[in-house]
């Protein structure tokens, strides 16, 4: 039985944006250790696998040359100084961000293969920093390299697949997606997020261009939109995104900002909604008779939950009943 991956860069846990910052160290520990303490129910179903490191060409099939330069040339700077040094806006770079972002990105490339030639059922990459706000030649939004679309490019570059589906369902819209594949109608790309909200974009009229369009799905959400509304959205939007990708391979940025009480977020999902929303990904997916999915961690920035939305995940993934939310953090 080929089981569930989870992976987790050491350096990810080092890009240091300081304690102030709501993308902060304390996500990807809270995250393990919430994971760690869920392996008893999980040991037989969901392994650790060793991550990977991303080379250049991984990144620059995505990213312009110069985009790269000016990450890498940060990351300097802010190891000169000794402290975090500004990308802009709340991007925020440290010593350990290059390696913390590369080995991200890496961990994906192998997840990725490692499912698609079949040594894994799927997997689950906990990256950071997170990329979907990452545009081919700007680092946007805690993003420095958009690893979701450099893993769709990896995929379709060594011949694993040839159609993939992008479904993002962190609060915000996946802008850097977008932009991506916006004239690509090889990889679909599907947002739902709350809206009116950062970065502005994702309106439902924005469907992507040229041989592209119709390849692009926004789904705009208010705040405070209720559970039960919001997963209806997602059943509906994933119907017609199945239909319009027909993927051979299925990407998830998977946030967990729209958890309610997220810092960063208005929306009131509850762990146990994203167990149910990687099923209903997972079933669309082994109906087109190509179950191949890779999750990745995008926001979501109450650490403690978010490590819980990312056990329903796994446990989703992994085909086991999601923990009882009666009980306190991490048992059963
Ligand atoms: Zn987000």
């Amino acid at each position: 039985m080929s089981r569930t991956a989870f992976l987790l860069h050491p350096a990810s846990a080092l890009h240091d944006t300081g304690w102030g910052h709501p993308e902060h160290q304390g996500r990807l520990r809270a995250l393990s250790s919430t994971v760690g303490r869920d392996m008893l129910a999980l040991h037989d179903r969901v392994v650790p696998m060793v991550p990977g490191e991303a080379e250049l060409d991984d990144l620059l099939r995505v990213h312009t040359r110069p985009h790269v330069d000016t990450v890498r040339d940060a990351v300097d700077q802010a190891a000169r100084r000794g402290e975090p040094v500004s990308m802009g806006a709340d991007t925020v770079v440290s010593a350990a961000s290059w390696d913390a972002a590369v080995g991200s990105v890496g961990s994906a490339l192998a997840a990725a293969g490692a499912v698609a030639r079949g040594e894994r059922a799927n997997a689950f990459v906990a990256t950071r920093p997170p990329g979907h706000h990452a545009t081919p030649d700007r680092a946007m939004g805690f993003c420095l390299f958009n690893t979701v679309a450099v893993t769709a490019r990896w995929l379709q570059h060594h011949g694993h697949a040839e159609r993939v589906l992008i479904v993002d369902w962190d609060v915000h819209h996946g802008n850097g997606t977008q932009d991506v594949f916006w004239r690509d109608p090889t990889v679909t790309f599907l947002s739902l997020h709350q809206s009116p909200w950062y970065p502005g974009t994702g309106a439902r009229s924005e469907r992507g261009e040229g041989a592209g369009e119709g390849f692009t799905f926004n789904v705009e959400l208010p705040a405070g939109t209720s559970r039960e509304v919001y997963r209806a959205r997602f059943e509906e939007a994933l119907d017609e995104a199945f239909e319009a990708a027909r993927p051979d391979f299925v990407l998830v940025s998977a946030g967990f900002d729209a958890l309610a009480g997220d810092p960063l977020g208005g929306l009131l999902l509850e762990p146990e909604d994203f167990h149910a929303m990687t099923r209903a990904v997972m079933a669309r997916a082994e109906r087109t008779g190509n179950s191949r999915l890779v999750a990745l961690l995008e926001g979501g920035y109450d650490p403690r939950r978010t490590g819980l939305a990312s056990v329903a995940v796994l446990r989703a993934l992994a085909g086991v009943e999601p923990a009882d939310p009666t009980l306190p953090a991490g048992a059963g």
